[in-house]
């Protein structure tokens, strides 16, 4: 990477909502790649997780913010961030955080896991479908109410983690195609990846539409 995509990294504020261990391992990985600020959002047992993983000689300054929900989360807790990232296993919180990123014209990139399968969706205000509208067309549309306890097979969870940092850094450093309209769906056993394409803004959504006419 050039010396000034590099140094956007280096200038970036990433937020981190941990949860499913995707976002564990995109945290690593954005670490590694030399963005400059990530926040990691989560309790106390994941941020002791994420810790162990994290190479201590690592330019990147890190800093823990301890929470569970999105009651936790305002928009005031997202200044001077630009982008967020998240694999919680809370699915009101993915929707609140949706919510909360359109409003402040924030990327979000999504994760969804469960053993073997997962999905993410780079969520971009003005360019894409929220996520409450583009999950059901991926035919994802049963959220539980309450935090899911799931655990992904750990070779699928890196590849999707690994996949969520190649987003992050390519929006970032302004290099390459942004995923802002596919939802990519892997299925781990079966090896069929499906990517769902067109989920554009939807004009009669106060969400996503209301930024699509901005
Ligand atoms: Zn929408």
């Amino acid at each position: 990477m050039s010396p000034t995509k590099q140094q956007k990294l280096f200038d970036s504020t990433c937020f981190i909502v941990l949860g499913g261990q995707p976002a564990d391992f995109a945290l690593t990985h954005l670490a590694a790649a030399g963005i400059g600020n990530l926040i990691v959002f989560g309790d106390s047992g994941s941020h002791a997780r994420v810790k162990a993983s994290i190479d201590s000689g690592q330019d990147a300054n890190l800093c823990y913010v301890t929470g569970t929900a999105g009651s936790d989360l305002f928009d005031g807790s997202l200044n001077n961030v630009d982008m967020v990232i998240e694999s919680s296993l809370d699915w009101q919180f993915k929707l609140h955080l949706s919510d909360l990123c359109m409003r402040l014209r924030l990327p979000l990139i999504h994760s969804g896991s469960s053993g073997m399968r997962f999905q993410i969706f780079s969520m971009m205000p003005g360019k894409s479908a929220c996520l409450r509208c583009a999950l059901p067309i991926a035919g994802i549309d049963d959220y539980p109410l309450v935090p899911v306890a799931r655990d992904t097979f750990e070779p699928v969870a890196a590849c999707a983690g690994a996949l969520m940092a190649l987003d992050a850094i390519k929006l970032l450093a302004n290099v390459g195609v942004t995923q802002g309209s596919e939802l990519r769906k892997v299925d781990g056993l079966s090896g069929e990846i499906e990517i769902i394409r067109g989920l554009d803004p939807r004009r009669d959504c106060p969400d996503c539409g209301s930024s699509y006419s901005r």
